[in-house]
């Protein structure tokens, strides 16, 4: 029994993880994202928020924003 409950979780870990958007400063040096559109790191933003994937952002070297970790 044991066995098969290791299996399932194992089946579970796998399974594809959801596309996570995220919001970015476009134009701007900053190199980080924001989980939320309105959160305050973007309030400065003078240009465009823009949105998109996670991993793109992360492929950018970009990373999460100071308020929201
Ligand atoms: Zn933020």
């Amino acid at each position: 029994m044991k066995t098969l409950m290791l299996f399932l979780f194992l089946m579970a870990d796998t399974s594809p993880i959801p596309t996570t958007t995220v919001y970015i400063c476009s134009g701007a040096k900053g190199k980080k994202y924001h989980l939320r559109a309105d959160c305050r790191g973007l309030s400065h933003c003078s240009h465009r928020v823009v949105k998109m994937k996670l991993s793109d952002a992360e492929k950018e070297g970009r990373t999460l924003c100071g308020f929201e970790k």
